[in-house]
């Protein structure tokens, strides 16, 4: 860490990742359309958003394996928007992408079924350690900062739970993480602070708890009912 990058710590010694303004494209599709946000030490942030919202494309472009038109990805105060994908791994971000395969080693495998050996159902059991496997191999870089794309994608709501559990465990051992979700229910249970995506756009943001509270994230993230939300009232989304 050298000294000049203490001038970049203006806005806080508690800013780890901070991005500006990212504009990204594929052709003439603008996938994201000028997003700001960050994520302080020690902190778990989610984006959370539908389908096509711009999440995945947020991570690769932190991660260095896309390029911005325009703005800037910030780590530690230094700016890496250009830095390539291998020396990100090395600055201390560590990702693991969706709905990633992994083949590992016997002798790991045999350890993770024997931790699983009170269950039954062999799908879920072999679901669980492709995840284990591809959460830990994020792992293996020591990162200070861990991208995680939708892990709980396509999981059963017993799985999910489990690897949550491991996301805040992560989190408790001192790694910061960004999660990007689409199940925004869980997301915004285990998370300090989140975002909401919309086309590209950010459109929402606060801390996990005023998000769960407000209206428009019941509505159009948590799956409830207007009627459900009109009985609560508007109350609920006051920050305070
Ligand atoms: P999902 O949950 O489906 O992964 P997402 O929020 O991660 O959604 P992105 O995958 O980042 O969304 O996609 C953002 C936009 O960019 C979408 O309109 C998508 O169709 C488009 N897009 C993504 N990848 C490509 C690509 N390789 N080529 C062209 N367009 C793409």
């Amino acid at each position: 860490m050298h000294r000049s990058s203490r001038r970049t710590w203006a806005r806080g010694p508690r800013m780890l990742l901070e991005v500006e303004d990212l504009n990204v494209y594929y052709g003439a599709i603008h996938a994201l359309q000028g997003v700001s946000f960050s994520v302080d030490q020690g902190e778990i942030v989610t984006l959370i958003g539908a389908n096509g919202a711009g999440k995945s494309t947020t991570l690769r472009t932190i991660s260095g394996l896309l390029r911005p038109r325009r703005g800037a990805v910030r780590f530690r105060g230094e700016e890496i928007t250009m830095t390539p994908a291998e020396q990100i791994v090395r600055l201390g971000i560590g990702q693991v992408p969706e709905g990633r395969r992994i083949f590992a080693p016997l002798t790991v495998r045999e350890n993770l079924e024997m931790g699983a050996f009170t269950r039954k159902d062999p799908a879920e059991i072999a679901q669980s350690m492709e995840r284990v496997f591809a959460t830990a191999r994020g792992l293996m870089s020591r990162p200070t900062l861990l991208l995680l794309d939708e892990p709980s994608m396509g999981l059963s709501p017993i799985m999910v739970e489990e690897i949550f559990r491991i996301i805040a465990e992560i989190n408790l051992q001192g790694t910061s993480i960004l999660l990007v979700e689409q199940n925004a229910l869980m997301a915004l249970q285990i998370a300090h602070r989140a975002y909401v995506l919309e086309t590209g756009r950010i459109v929402l943001q606060g801390t996990a708890k005023e998000l769960r509270e407000s209206s428009k994230v019941k509505e159009a993230y948590l799956g409830l009912p207007k009627e459900a939300l009109a009985a609560e009232g508007e109350a609920a989304v006051s920050p305070d």
